[in-house]
Parts: structure tokens; C-alpha cells; sequence
């Protein structure tokens, strides 16, 4: 079965069954405008006509396995046609009203520093991110994440990662309805920071991009899309070479060759960390876009003083973006820790002070099971327990 929104192969089946060429643009509008996911449902199409095409074509071909929803994520496992598993979070952001600042200030205080109720009546949906996989599972070995414990499976093609995009503006549509206004809610950012290495998965990760960035297809501000990378230098290159103009985000997580080594061996030992940041200063002065660097709080392993001061020596010069990521605990690892709120925020005023911008996530990665791949790595482990406790 074909994608209905794979373009070329629609293009040149319309042409070879004598389908108006009008057809085509009805179609694209129908799946990225109106988000629908069901070739049933383009009702701009005859019956006869959507009856033909579902002979060749589908638009959805995930099953949805399981679904976790919170105030601020809502959480997807899906299978995909050859049964492997993904996992895409779609994130809303709520700003509160201005007529409730003072009091939401006030509750946040008193009851905790992260937790605090989201209601319509209080908030106002923003934006929209999402945060998609491009591999089942991944052969990086980052010690803190539980995604390669899952071993790695396949590349995503580029049709399978628009699909989690195309899913969830659908799945949004249902949700919220139409705005005030008249128009809808849909995804505005797409982030690769689900299960993968992206730049492992090079060209269909190209593939995808520019399916969202055209007019045609998505139309996706430039801006609005960011590659997340464990550090794959090669490949950073390449994204200059390809222009493809997306910003980046490099999961830094350590300042010194020795900790990064520990923490991500495989890519730490291939690419040091003076070639990784050789290369970093390439892509800026190359593409002007300022770098976002992730860095995980561990603690008593990434968050001590003398790694700070390590920290803000190497971003100093360099037009950073850090932002703190607090290690989300899980049962792959059970001996790292997540570091003491007070830590972060000491570390963060440190590095900080020396002209390098630093925020710190928030619950909204943690709130529905955190980090990418820990909601399967636990539905995978329960299995194996029950399959082992079977045998006995
Ligand atoms: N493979 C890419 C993108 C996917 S991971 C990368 O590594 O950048 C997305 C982000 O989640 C990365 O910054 C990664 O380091 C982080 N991450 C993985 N496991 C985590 C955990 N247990 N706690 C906090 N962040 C984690
Ligand atoms: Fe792979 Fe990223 Fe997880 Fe490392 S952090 S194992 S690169 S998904």
C-alpha cells in the first residue's frame, strides 16, 4: 500500500488512470489543512473516486496501542504496519490568562514549585510541539536513556515519521475543535527528540523535513522545527552541505571529554569532544543559527561545582542556549539519580552569570512517564516478567 500523501506516487497514478490533476491539490488540502486521516472522509472526492483510491492508498496505517494523557502531553505508543512500536508525545503549552496571573502565581507558590492545575477557564492553549521518533528503537548507548536498552530495530521512513505529525494534528482537531476564530488548533513545532537518533536516519530525516516545510505539504516555519542530536559530527557537516536550515539542538551533557565518553560512549569516543565543538562552530558561522544544548542533571555526576565552572568555560564564546534537562529516573538504571532542585537552580544561576542564556525543563516532559522510550521499555519488561513467571 501507497501513502496518499506521498506526492510523487500520487501524482503519477493520477496521471496513469486520467484523474483531473485538480485532484491532487484536493487532496493535499484535505490532509494537512484539514487533517483528516481517512480517505472516507475527503468528501471533496466522489465516492467512486475515494472507492478507487483506497484500492492503492492509505493515509493512516498506524494502530493505536495505547494512549497517555495529561494536562500538558498527551502520549501515543504506536504499531506501526510491520508491528514494531513507536512513541510520540504531542505537547500543549498554556499560557494563563492575564486576569488570573496574580492568583495562579500565588497557588503555584503555596502548593509546589512545578504543580499547578490547567482549566479553560484559566488557560489559553498557545502552541503546539510535538516530539517525534525516527528509529525504532536506537543503537546510541547514552547510559541515562532507555531507548537503545530497547535495541535498535529500524529507520523510520520519511512516511512514517509525517504520519506521527498528520495523526496528531488529527487527533487535535478532535480534541479541541475549532477556535474562536473559526480556524483550528494544529502542530507548530516539531522537535526529533522522541525514540532515535535522527541524523542516523540521515536522509529519511531529510525526506520528512521537507515534507513539512512545503507549502504544499505541512508548511512548517524553518524555525519551528528542531533536530535533536547525541552528536553525530559527520552528519552536522552534511546539514550545512544539504542546507537544510532547521535548528539544532546538540545533547551536550557533559563538558569534558572524559564524562561525555561515560555517558554516550559510542558517539564520545568516534567524535572527541574538540572535533564535536570544531564542528559546532563550523555550523554556526556557516548556517548564523544559535545551538541549543541539552544537558542532563545527574546527580553527583554531571551537576558538580567543578562541572559547572567547566560548563560556562567552553559556551562562553559561543552563543549558547543551555537548557537543563532533570535526569528522568527509570527502571533501566536504577543506580542514577536525579539531581536536588537546589542544585539545578544554583548550577543554572552559575553558568548563567556568564552571559550564557540557561532555562530549565519543566514537568511538561515528565508528567506522562518522561523520557522518550520509557513508556514501552516498561510495557516490554512487565511482559518479559509475565512470560518468565509463565514458564516457571
Ligand atoms: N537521539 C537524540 C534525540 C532523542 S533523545 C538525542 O540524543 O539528542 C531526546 C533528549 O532526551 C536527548 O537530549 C536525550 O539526551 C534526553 N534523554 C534521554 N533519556 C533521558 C532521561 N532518562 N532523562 C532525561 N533526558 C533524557
Ligand atoms: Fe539514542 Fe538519544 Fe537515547 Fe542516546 S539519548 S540512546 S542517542 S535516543
Amino acid at each position: 500500500m501507497n501513502y496518499l500523501f506521498n506526492t510523487s506516487i500520487l501524482s503519477s497514478y493520477l496521471k496513469e488512470h486520467k484523474i483531473p490533476s485538480f485532484r491532487l491539490k484536493q487532496i493535499q488540502q484535505a490532509i494537512n489543512k484539514e487533517a483528516i486521516i481517512d480517505i472516507d472522509e475527503i468528501t471533496t472526492l466522489s465516492k467512486d473516486l475515494r472507492d478507487q483510491l483506497k484500492q492503492d492508498f492509505v493515509i493512516n496505517d498506524f494502530k493505536l496501542k495505547d494512549k497517555v494523557e495529561g494536562p500538558e502531553t498527551t502520549k501515543f505508543l504506536f504499531e506501526l504496519a510491520d508491528g514494531k512500536i513507536i512513541e510520540t508525545v504531542i505537547m500543549y503549552h498554556w499560557h494563563v490568562k492575564p486576569e488570573y496571573e496574580d492568583d495562579i502565581k500565588q497557588r503555584k507558590i503555596l502548593r509546589s514549585r512545578t504543580n499547578h492545575d490547567i482549566s479553560p477557564e484559566t488557560h489559553k492553549l498557545n502552541r503546539i510541539t510535538i516530539c517525534i521518533s525516527s528509529q525504532v528503537w536506537c543503537a546510541v548507548w547514552c547510559i541515562f536513556c532507555v531507548t537503545w536498552k530497547l535495541w535498535f530495530k529500524k529507520n523510520l521512513p520519511w512516511q512514517e515519521i509525517i504520519l506521527q505529525i498528520l495523526y496528531a494534528n488529527n487527533y487535535i482537531k478532535q480534541k479541541f475543535g475549532k477556535k474562536e476564530d473559526g480556524t483550528r488548533n494544529r502542530v507548530r513545532n516539531v522537535v526529533f527528540m522522541g525514540m532515535g537518533e535522527p541524523l542516523l536516519n540521515y536522509d529519511e530525516m531529510v525526506g520528512s523535513i521537507k515534507y513539512m516545510q512545503d507549502q504544499h505539504g505541512l508548511g512548517l516555519s524553518k524555525r519551528h522545527i528542531t533536530i535533536s542530536t547525541s552528536g553525530v559530527a559527520d552528519k552536522i557537516k552534511q546539514l550545512i552541505d544539504d542546507k537544510i536550515d532547521v535548528r539544532l539542538a546538540l545533547s551536550l551533557h557533559a563538558p569534558n571529554q572524559e564524562l561525555r565518553a561515560e555517558l554516550i560512549p559510542m558517539i564520545a569516543r568516534r567524535w572527541d569532544i574538540d572535533e564535536l565543538m570544531e564542528t559546532i562552530d563550523y555550523y554556526t558561522k556557516a548556517t548564523g543559527n544559535r545551538l541549543f544544548y541539552e544537558y542532563i542533571m545527574i546527580k553527583d555526576k554531571t551537576d558538580s561545582e567543578d562541572i559547572w565552572h567547566q560548563l560556562w568555560k567552553l559556551l562562553k564564546k559561543r552563543n549558547a542556549h543551555v537548557n537543563l534537562i532533570p535526569y528522568n529516573e527509570n527502571p533501566a538504571m536504577p543506580d542514577l539519580e536525579t539531581s536536588e532542585y537546589d542544585m539545578i537552580i544554583a548550577f543554572k544561576h552559575t553558568v548563567e552569570s556568564h552571559w550564557v542564556t540557561v532555562t530549565v525543563r519543566d514537568t511538561l516532559w515528565r508528567d506522562v512517564k518522561g523520557a522518550c522510550g520509557q513508556l514501552w521499555y516498561e510495557v516490554i519488561m512487565k511482559r518479559r516478567i509475565e512470560d518468565m513467571e509463565n514458564e516457571l
